[in-house]
């Protein structure tokens, strides 16, 4: 009998989405009649770009004849799209080098598999709430994380404690599910932080495109020092609507190397070659291609285009909860706006009440960790028709 990784049997039931699912079905066949409206999705739902679309065609022909046909592409990307990420992050002032971009299948995976690169022996912060994949991950890896509270106290962007020695830091800006993004002078703080205990940062800029405040940072790299104690995940899934299609990329700079315990110098961008070079072997041609005409000027502003629609949608939601006098956090530079329960409900009491009494569908806090339990996150992702009915049906309720 192979002995299994019981590190798995450590992992909580991951019940949210389901739980939720359940719910609503549970609902929608008692009450045949109601329109239920989902705002509780973190995931895209208009179509992809016609530059894009029409590149995607174009990577299919490629295939088709033998002249054009591609077969394994370069290790880390086609140069094509590493360097218009390379482009990219100059447009925001940030300059990396083409060699420390990694184009991948998603963030997710990415944000996932960096585990590989860190012994069991490291303290690892996460915040609470989470996205739950920083926390499995580890789990699976056998390893602990050590939690940091993001609460209403410290506006769901905590700082780190000068007093506690940590390794490894997840961080995610704009973040999901609160909303909130830190600022350059937070930023900062935590690069300060990193640099002098030796820690890495492992930050998630799912949502950079979002940010529409030009002081707000959408790059750990800009901020001075970060090359030398930050890796980069981001992905095209909420940028460019790629959550199907599927692409990302992952900068690892250069400068980030540490000593062995045998005194050797270890690259965190040589070990991550490494690692994707085993275990990846890269992202299709065709959407690598259809990844290519995103970063060109007509494909990025039918990117925008899409993100104004999320973030009209979002400030709809924002609006009324203003209105209402109810907190919230995000609901700028983030599709995701995150408040706290009406009369002090616990989340999951107010999911069945909003259901019950709106029809409509949001995500419990408590989905997220702890500190989410008398919240609750609704999404810009929705259409908006659906967001405007729905935010009527709320402000009659409260
Ligand atoms: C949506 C999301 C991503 C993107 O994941 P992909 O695998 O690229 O689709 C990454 N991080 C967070 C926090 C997200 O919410």
């Amino acid at each position: 009998m192979p002995k299994l990784n019981e590190n798995y049997l450590n992992l909580k039931e991951s019940y949210l989405f389901a739980e939720i699912a359940h719910r609503v079905d549970a609902f929608t066949k008692a009450n045949p009649d109601k329109k239920v409206i989902r705002l509780g999705i973190g995931d895209v739902t208009l179509p992809l770009g016609e530059k894009v679309i029409t590149a995607l065609h174009e990577g299919v022909d490629c295939m088709a004849s033998s002249e054009t046909f591609k077969g394994y592409g370069p290790e880390k990307g086609y140069e094509m799209v590493r360097n218009s990420v390379v482009e990219y992050y100059e447009r925001n002032g940030v300059s990396i080098d083409a060699d420390e971009v990694f184009i991948s299948d998603g963030a997710k995976s990415d944000t996932g598999n960096i585990t590989e690169l860190f012994d069991k022996d490291n303290v690892i912060l996460v915040p609470d709430p989470v996205y739950p994949v920083y926390v499995d991950t580890n789990i699976m890896d056998g390893k602990n994380v050590t939690y940091i509270n993001a609460n209403a106290e410290n506006n769901f962007l905590p700082m780190p404690d000068p007093n506690q020695h940590v390794d490894v830091i997840y961080m995610c800006s704009p973040n999901n599910p609160t909303g909130a993004a830190y600022n350059h002078e937070q930023l900062k703080v935590w690069v300060d932080y990193a640099l002098a205990n030796d820690a890495v940062i492992l930050y998630d800029s799912a949502y950079e495109c979002f940010i529409t405040d030009p002081t707000l940072p959408r790059s750990i790299f800009a901020i001075e020092g970060a090359k030398e104690c930050a890796i980069e995940f981001c992905s095209l899934s909420k940028t460019a609507g790629f959550t199907g299609t599927r692409c990302g990329y992952t900068v690892v700079p250069h400068d980030l190397k540490f000593t062995a315990s045998t005194g050797a110098e270890m690259s965190l961008n040589a070990m991550w070659t490494r690692r994707q070079t085993t275990k990846f072997n890269g992202v299709s041609y065709i959407v690598q291609a259809g990844a290519a005409a995103v970063f060109t000027e007509e494909g990025m502003e039918e990117c925008k285009e899409n993100i104004r629609y999320y973030q009209e949608n979002a400030k709809i939601i924002a609006d009324c909860l203003a209105k209402k006098g109810i907190r919230y956090f995000g609901g700028v530079n983030s599709p995701y706006i995150w408040f706290e329960c009406p009369n002090n409900m616990e989340s999951w009491t107010f999911f069945d009440y909003l259901l019950n009494n709106a029809y409509v569908v949001g995500t419990p806090g408590a989905g997220f960790g702890n500190n989410g339990k008398n919240y609750f996150r609704l999404t810009g992702f929705g259409n908006r028709e659906n967001t405007i009915e729905a935010m009527k049906r709320f402000d009659e309720l409260f």
